[in-house]
């Protein structure tokens, strides 16, 4: 269980409570809106509370709180399932609709009306912000707050009828409109919508609130530690009270912790939509967005972000963390299981002078360095060959380690390789260099003490792959998108253009050209890729998850 093994302020309170013999066992619940796709942030709250109910041997519930009909599909309750498994998490039959307690809660709603608790109120939705008063004024009774029982009764279930239009009425709970807590102030229960739920079909004309619903639902369920997000923690007092007025057996204890927010992403589904609407971006699961899909077409493994969201730990103040970081999880994880693979990215091809013209040579190469039970794989050698057009210059600056005329460096896992001539066209551009490798350093190691500083990878020109490369950035500019919207600036202008960039010529080893989707390899000395479903067999495509170090840390530090 190393994973789940930092303490925090939830993990606290639900040993107190085994402990103290208040639960048996501890029930929570995950509890997404089918409303969009999951993200990082969603991922946080479920490894709370999956992590929790794992490692107090208690369960947890996937509930989805489907109260809003008009923004809610089935395609998203699919994908949640699908990224809840993916991260490895399983709710075994504990699957749950909010939609399934429509019945329940009209019967609790009507019982909230039978203690003169709940009101049906006539106020437009205008009319009703303006009653309602500020943080500095208390709010105004509604019209209708003393409106007898029974004929609240008989409204609410000619709502329920469909006799009133969409927005004429709501069920409203008479609380305090002098409350200092705004949502105590007579907040609504239940609105008039004439949508179609995606579960319920048109059976409803009224549909239950959110803050309602949260807390019977929690309630039916049994659920022991209700783990929410600090902006509810306002709301905290009407879940409280709900489940107080109607005496339900089980009360949940509400328990709210700090949002995750990462930098140069967004975080709000609302946005996130809006990317994938407008295609700004390529889909749900573009390999930038930060959502579950994306992270995984990206490539990145799920015990990654497990370990991510367990070493940020849990707190009660707002923070952004840095999506560096994150990344470090990644490449951490990488290391330890990618095979290493060789690619060429930006090829220049190279003729060694003293190799047999069809000769092939077959080098024994390490599948991982860090893991000696991976194995080795044979590579070919040959008379010519692809290396990094980047790992050479005709004119080196100073302490470049590479080739350039004269150099000697090592081809990876082959020989010592020197560059004897370069040849040009027409523009003096550099297309192919002469070189000649030393027979006495067969893999890449000399016995006469000779040393090199520069190491290069590279293929066998006739033997290997076509493939084409995406490498990805930073989605936006600027740390905090947010921050700048709030100046007046549209977050997407902040859109980092250059967040994408495809390179359709690169060339790889030729076991990588049957990669299936979501193999991951270490291309070495450029980083962790990731095979992508857009590939075909003869033309794989990669997507670069992490480079091998944090480029931006070197920037930043350079700054
Ligand atoms: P909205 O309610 O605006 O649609 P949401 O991000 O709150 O968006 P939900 O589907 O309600 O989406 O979220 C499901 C659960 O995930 C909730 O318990 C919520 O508190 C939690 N959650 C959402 N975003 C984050 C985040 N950034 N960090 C941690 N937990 C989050
Ligand atoms: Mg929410």
């Amino acid at each position: 269980m190393s994973e789940h093994e930092t303490t925090h302020f939830i993990a606290e309170i639900v040993e107190n409570d085994l402990a103290s013999g208040k639960h048996a066992e501890i029930v929570t619940r995950f509890p997404p809106e089918p409303n969009g796709y999951l993200h990082i942030g969603h991922a946080k709250s479920i490894c709370l509370n999956f992590g929790l109910a794992g490692k107090y041997k208690g369960r947890c519930h996937l509930r989805f709180d489907d109260t809003n009909p008009s923004k809610e599909d089935v395609e998203y309750t699919e994908s949640i399932q699908r990224d809840v498994r993916w991260l490895g998490f399983d709710w075994g039959a504990h699957l749950y609709f909010a939609s399934d307690y429509y019945d329940r809660l009209y019967d609790f709603a009507v019982a909230l009306i039978r203690k003169g608790k709940a009101y049906v109120c006539d106020l437009s939705a205008d009319d009703m912000r303006r009653y309602r008063g500020t943080l500095s004024e208390p709010g105004q009774p509604s019209p209708n707050r003393d409106r007898g029982i029974d004929e609240n009764l008989a409204l609410f279930e000619r709502m329920k009828a469909g006799e009133f239009p969409e927005g004429s009425r709501t069920l409203r709970a008479k609380i305090d409109m002098a409350s200092g807590n705004i949502n105590m102030r007579d907040p609504v229960i239940y609105r008039i919508m004439n949508a179609v739920h995606h579960r319920t079909g048109d059976r409803w004309r009224i549909y239950p609130m959110y803050d309602f619903t949260h807390c019977l639902s929690d309630s039916l369920e049994g659920i022991t530690h209700s783990i929410c997000t600090l902006e509810f923690e306002d709301h905290r007092p009407l879940y409280d009270w709900v489940l107080d007025e109607l005496a339900t057996p089980c009360h949940p204890r509400q328990i709210e912790f700090a949002r995750l927010n990462l930098n140069y992403t967004v975080m709000s589904k609302r946005k996130l939509l809006e990317l994938v609407t407008t295609k700004l971006v390529g889909g749900w699961d573009d390999p930038r967005m930060p959502t579950i899909s994306g992270m995984r077409r990206r490539g990145y493994p799920p015990e990654s972000i497990r370990a991510f969201c367990d070493k940020i730990g849990v707190a009660k103040a707002n923070s952004t963390v840095e999506i560096s970081y994150l990344e470090a999880c990644v490449r951490e994880t990488l290391n330890q299981g990618a095979p290493r693979a060789m690619a060429i990215l930006d090829p220049l091809k190279v003729v060694v002078e003293n190799w047999p013209e069809g000769k092939i040579e077959l080098l024994d190469a390490p599948n991982n360095p860090e893991d000696p039970a991976a194995g080795t794989r044979p590579l070919p050698f040959s008379r010519e060959l692809w290396i990094e057009r980047d790992d050479f210059r005709e004119v080196p600056p100073p302490k470049y380690f590479r080739l350039s005329p004269g150099s000697e460096v090592r081809l990876l896992h082959a020989y010592y390789l020197k560059c004897e001539k370069v040849v040009k066209d027409g523009a003096g551009k550099v297309v192919e260099l002469r070189c000649t490798i030393d027979p006495a350093t067969k893999g890449g190691w000399a016995h006469d003490g000779r040393k090199v500083k520069g190491t290069l990878h590279w293929l066998a020109a006739d033997h290997c792959a076509r493939a084409e490369v995406r490498l990805y950035d930073h989605l936006f500019t600027v740390a905090d998108p947010g921050a700048e919207e709030k100046k007046g600036r549209d977050y997407r202008s902040l859109l980092n253009p250059d967040s994408l960039k495809v390179l359709p010529d690169c060339l790889v080893e030729l076991g990588l050209a049957s990669a299936k989707p979501g193999d991951r390899f270490q291309f070495q000395r450029q980083g962790y890729f990731c095979a992508d479903p857009d590939g075909t067999p003869g033309k794989p495509v990669f997507n670069r998850i992490v480079g091998l170090k944090d480029a931006w840390a070197k920037i930043e530090k350079k700054a």
